[in-house]
């Protein structure tokens, strides 16, 4: 049997469209910065899956590597003469990218941004940055981003939202700048981009031959910006998503807390955790039973770190006891079933060990 997926978060399945896109851009082939009609026939793909893009978000598109460096080109450009507020719940990429003495400001206990923070922080002090995740990669719940953006806007600092995990939502996605990453909505690896809104300016993060209008510099990976822009079009089920993830809630039983099970959350993320457990034991355990799970957070090494987010969310001790279960778009009906069954058989080995799990 196909081991079941649940570790979308990750990287979804790439999706039909978004295949057939790629090896259209593929069998085009050609550079989109030469002026013969090669050219000029890759160009046509480029520029169409940018309107793509720019009919979903608004604004200007700049297309990026992924999702890393959308977020990095963002702080990069925005930040001369700011100070920058970010979320202590933030990405590894937003967090690698804010410079040294920036403010990360509380989130509650449910993991959302705690307002009244963000709106001390924003009083007095030079123009501001603020950094906001639109949904989090590891609990999947969602920042309240029309409420930021109010207070952003109210005393005059800009607004980067990292929309990677949140970019197939319906709704309006507020922010003078998005980042994307295309492996997130079922395209291909090795694209992303950062939606500028406002006519921003925008100082390239990698200079060179004057690609995206000089915004961000290398040929452009023409087959999977063609696959993200397909995959963002692609439509998404997120009622029937949800659907699966409370049934996927259900099969955990008890002795699991849910992280963030109070605020809004992405249809198809949950984070358990399970008090006294190291989450890679689990994940272990349920990959040779069948289910792809990820821990909270993982290091790049592949080995299981505790969660700054579970630590933010004070979770003290059991920041490392994390499992995210994040369903595919794909998901098949009977997944809550086959991982109630291969979460049974792991919980009666581990309560062997840890009590709490046995009811
Ligand atoms: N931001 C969030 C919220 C993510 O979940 C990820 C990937 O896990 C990234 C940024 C980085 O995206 P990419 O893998 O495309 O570089």
């Amino acid at each position: 049997m196909t081991p079941l997926d649940l570790d979308a978060n990750a990287t979804e399945p790439l999706r039909p469209e978004a295949r057939e896109a790629l090896l259209r851009a593929l069998e085009t082939g050609g550079n989109p910065s030469s002026v013969h009609g090669g050219g000029r026939a890759a160009r046509r793909i480029l520029e169409e899956a940018r309107r793509a893009v720019a009919a979903r978000f608004g604004g200007e598109v700049v297309f990026t590597s992924g999702g890393t460096e959308a977020n990095a080109l963002a702080l990069h450009a925005l930040l001369p003469g700011r100070r920058v507020l970010l979320g202590a719940t933030e990405h590894a990429a937003v967090r690698a990218a804010a410079p040294q003495g920036a403010s990360v400001l509380p989130v509650h206990r449910d993991g959302t941004l705690d307002l009244a923070a963000l709106e001390a922080a924003l009083r007095g002090g030079p123009p501001a940055l603020v950094c906001a995740m639109a949904a989090n990669n590891e609990t999947g719940v969602l920042h309240p981003l029309p409420e930021i953006g109010a207070l952003c806007r109210a005393h005059g600092a800009l607004m980067h939202v990292d929309a990677v995990q949140a970019a197939r939502l319906s709704g309006e996605l507020p922010g003078d700048t998005l980042a994307l990453s295309g492996h997130k909505l079922g395209g291909p690896p090795g694209a992303g981009a950062l939606v500028l809104r406002g006519g921003l300016a925008l100082t390239p993060l990698i200079p060179g031959g004057g690609q995206e209008q000089g915004r961000r510099g290398g040929t452009e990976a023409l087959p999977a910006i063609a696959g993200l822009a397909a995959a963002l079009l692609a439509p998404y089920d997120a009622a029937g998503l949800a659907a699966l993830r409370d049934a996927v809630e259900a099969a955990l039983g008890e002795g699991a807390t849910i992280a963030g099970s109070g605020a809004p959350r992405l249809p198809n993320t949950v984070l358990a955790v399970l008090p006294g457990v190291a989450a890679e034991t689990v994940v272990i355990a349920l990959d040779l039973a069948g289910v792809r799970v990820s821990a909270g957070a993982a290091c790049s090494s592949g080995k299981v770190a505790r969660s700054h987010v579970l630590e933010a969310m004070g979770f003290g001790e059991d920041a490392g006891s994390g499992i995210r279960l994040s369903l595919p778009w794909n998901a098949p009906d009977d997944a809550p079933e086959r991982f109630r069954r291969a979460w049974e058989g792991v919980r009666a080995r581990l309560s062997s060990r840890r009590p709490a799990l046995a009811t």
